[in-house]
């Protein structure tokens, strides 16, 4: 069995501490891929150096709307976009339980200019989406966005379908073992197999029984099995999905196996 973590920041220093035993914690849990995610400037070369000194990994370039005020620099982001590693921009998107910290209006321009370099670049987008979900489709409805990962998806039933008819991805988080998530482990069972994804986001969000502890990317086999249960199929038919799901929506990425 093949496992893709479609979203880590390896670059957080609970990950990155002991990089080398994680990455070999994960490589034996059958995680043979792993997608390392950018959330601001400062993170952007560490993330990149991660990917570029490892096997299987890739990256992505991106602000998350978060990390606005820290600046960022468009037009290095557009030249690192063009390294072999680089397969997607982000994490970019809407937090708004966060607008105390960072006002709706500076969230609102910064995603304008993510979704502007990623049309530039021709690359899918990672989208960070948590109480914002009018607003992020009125804003993508403006750019030709390639079919795009709307990642740890915490969003109710209506607005996955909105998703979905959009042609976007769902990936899908520890937060679904989660004794809370009801709603969440539903649209689980509702995203089509051709649409689905799962991921870490490690080092948060570990999933249940190791809720609490740093995450890190051997745990998507956690994750994945408890949606496979939930889909009642068997974890090795919804790994090969997500494998065919994570190719086909970061086509750059297919150099990790030896696609084209
Ligand atoms: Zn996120
Ligand atoms: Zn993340």
């Amino acid at each position: 069995m093949i496992l893709v973590d479609s979203h880590a920041h390896l670059f957080y220093e609970e990950v990155y501490a002991n990089l080398a035993g994680k990455l070999e914690t994960a490589r034996r849990a059958g995680v043979k891929y792993i997608l390392t995610v950018c959330t601001s400037s400062k993170s952007m070369h560490l993330n990149l150096a991660i990917a570029e000194q490892h096997e299987g990994i890739c990256c992505s370039v991106g602000i998350h709307p978060t990390s606005l005020k820290g600046g960022y620099d468009a037009k290095e982001m557009i030249e690192l976009s063009k390294n072999k590693k680089v397969v997607a921009v982000g994490e970019i998107g809407l937090d708004y339980h966060y607008q105390d910290e960072v006002p709706k209006d500076i969230q609102l321009h910064g995603l304008d200019e993510m979704l502007g370099i990623a049309s530039q670049c021709e690359l899918p987008c990672i989208i960070h989406a948590r109480e914002c979900f009018d607003d992020i489709f009125d804003v993508m409805e403006n750019y030709p966005i390639k079919p795009s990962v709307f990642h740890c998806y915490t969003g109710t039933m209506e607005n996955a379908k909105k998703i979905l008819n959009l042609g976007h991805y769902v990936s899908f988080s520890g937060i679904v073992t989660f004794n809370k998530a009801a709603e969440l482990r539903e649209v689980a069972q509702y995203v089509p197999d051709d649409k689905i994804l799962v991921e870490t986001d490690c080092p948060y969000l570990a999933p249940v029984p190791h809720r609490g502890k740093p995450n890190e990317p051997a745990l998507v086999k956690v994750v994945a099995e408890y949606i496979a249960n939930l889909r009642g199929v068997a974890v090795e038919e919804l790994a090969e999905k997500t494998y065919q799901n994570f190719f086909t929506v970061f086509p750059k990425a297919k150099f990790l196996n030896g696609g084209k």
